[in-house]
């Protein structure tokens, strides 16, 4: 059962609750996305452009606020929730720049007819389904592009964080939008069902759960609508040298603990070669244990709570069943006592194919290690996992470095750096971990009919 609710994961303390909406209220959010669709799509794009950069210009003026709801309502060190701010303000930013270039139409010299040209045009109104763990960036990654492009969104968000949510859509009238170009809708997920299924509604984005996905992804297939997916992760994070070892640990530990380890893109699985990883991984496990959890509203702090109790208690059986069926704890291994739901970060090795660790996205600040013998063998471990988003390879020989990169099984492959999002590049993975690809150009190829027109 959905409802809208904030609770402080710090204190548990319960803040505003929100009704779902009535059928009414349904009916009136997809009719509203309609008529808003038939102007918004002939709006000229240089004017959606200056829309866009205006929504960014407020991200920036009203960024303490925005911080603040994200840090109260799931937890995010209050750094952390700036500097998520700064990325989405970055997002609107560069599609308001590049937007109404993509958007130029594409001549195909195709003889004999004196002129092919494909233009780029609008779908209809779409819905977003978005998860509570980077409550404004997942939303700016389909919401920019599509905007951009003439689309109009209905914006199912996540449960726990109604009043950021509310936030984007106050932000976006501030700055101009057509109030039915996006709608906010505190829907339940049979309610999503039902706005898949409506003649409305051409398309579907998600980001969340593997459930979800394939939940949210069989209505669409059933009802014949375009999805995205953006799915879970269990990114590897492969040392093959001790090239910048320091350098390297750090990147490790900020890779799975930052946003207190709840990103799909997340350092999950640590793969050492035996060579380096006695100097390694004593390096990492000390990283991790001087990670201590605190308020998210300090700016000191660097690990919160995970976002609600129930995160915490899913998160905390994934290990009790590793370390019950033999795994070591390196470091950490428990929640912390008290109020909150804080957890020690948390280091295991020994993890074998029948733990639960092995397989799973584990959300939140734990981090299995693996000793290999060769970069192949971390290869073959690193594409065993049924996950595809992100991987790294740290190394001082670029050359075998990328040679590593390129077998990966994954949507996103980097070399010493992990987990780079920037709005120019594309985001998404393959197997999974999802399917589509959002940010730069490619987040405005999903939902665009490229129309061809000839001319004879
Ligand atoms: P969910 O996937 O359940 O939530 C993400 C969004 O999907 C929320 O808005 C949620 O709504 C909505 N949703 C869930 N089920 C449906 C459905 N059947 N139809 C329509 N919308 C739906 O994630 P959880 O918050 O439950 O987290 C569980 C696990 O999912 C995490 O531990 C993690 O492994 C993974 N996850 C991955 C994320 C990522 O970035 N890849 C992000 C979040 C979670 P509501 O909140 O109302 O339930």
């Amino acid at each position: 059962m959905t409802s809208y609710k904030t609770v402080n994961p710090a204190t548990g303390e319960a803040g505003q609750e929100f009704p779902t909406l009535d059928q009414a209220g349904v009916e009136s959010a997809l009719a509203r996305a309609q008529s808003g669709f038939e102007s918004w799509r002939t709006t000229e794009p240089d004017e959606r452009a200056r829309i866009l950069a205006k929504t960014a210009d407020l991200y920036k003026e009203r960024a303490d606020e925005l911080a603040t709801s994200i840090s109260v309502e799931m937890g995010k060190p209050i750094k952390q929730s700036h500097q998520e701010v700064q990325i989405t303000t970055a997002i609107f930013a560069w599609y308001a720049e590049n937007g109404p270039a993509l958007l130029a139409d594409e001549v195909l010299d195709v003889p004999p007819a004196e002129e092919s040209l494909v233009h780029k045009r609008p779908v209809g109104p779409l819905i977003g389904v978005m998860p509570w763990n980077f409550p404004y960036y997942q939303v700016a990654r389909f919401a920019a592009p599509n905007l951009m492009l003439g689309n109009t969104i209905l914006l199912k968000h996540a449960g726990s964080c109604p009043q950021s949510a509310l936030l984007i859509e106050e932000i976006f009238q501030q700055a101009g939008l057509p109030k039915d170009a996006y709608i906010n809708v505190f829907a339940d997920t049979d309610q999503i069902a039902d706005m898949i299924a409506d003649p409305r509604v051409h398309g579907v984005s998600l980001t969340g759960s593997e459930k979800a996905g394939a939940s949210v992804g069989a209505t669409a297939g059933k009802n014949l609508k375009k999805v995205v997916l953006e799915l879970g992760g269990s990114d590897p994070f492969i040392v093959l040298d001790n090239h910048n070892l320091d350098a390297t640990v750090k990147a490790a530990a900020r890779g799975r603990l930052s946003n207190t380890g709840q990103a799909c893109n997340g350092a999950k699985r640590i793969i050492v070669l035996a060579d380096v990883y006695d100097e390694f991984v004593p390096q990492l496990t000390a990283a991790f244990a001087a990670t201590t959890p605190g308020d998210p509203l300090d700016p000191e702090t660097k690990l919160g709570p995970l976002s609600s109790q129930t995160a915490l208690d899913s998160l905390m059986e994934q290990v009790a069943n590793a370390i019950d069926k033999g795994a070591t704890v390196l470091t950490g291994g428990n929640a912390v006592d008290g109020p909150g739901a804080f957890v020690e970060p948390t280091l295991l090795t020994d993890v074998t194919p029948e733990m639960r660790a092995y397989e799973e996205e584990l959300f939140g600040p734990v981090a299995v290690v693996y000793k290999v013998a060769s970069a192949e063998e971390a290869v073959t471990l690193a594409n065993s996992s049924a996950f595809g988003l992100s991987g790294s390879v740290w190394s001082g020989d670029l050359l075998s470095a990328r040679d590593v990169a390129d077998q990966l099984d994954v949507g996103m492959a980097f070399v010493n750096e992990h987990g780079t999002t920037l709005p120019g590049l594309p985001f998404g993975g393959v197997k999974r971990s999802g399917f589509g690809r959002e940010l730069g150009s490619w987040g405005m190829d999903e939902f665009v009919n490229k129309k061809l027109v000839r001319v004879s």
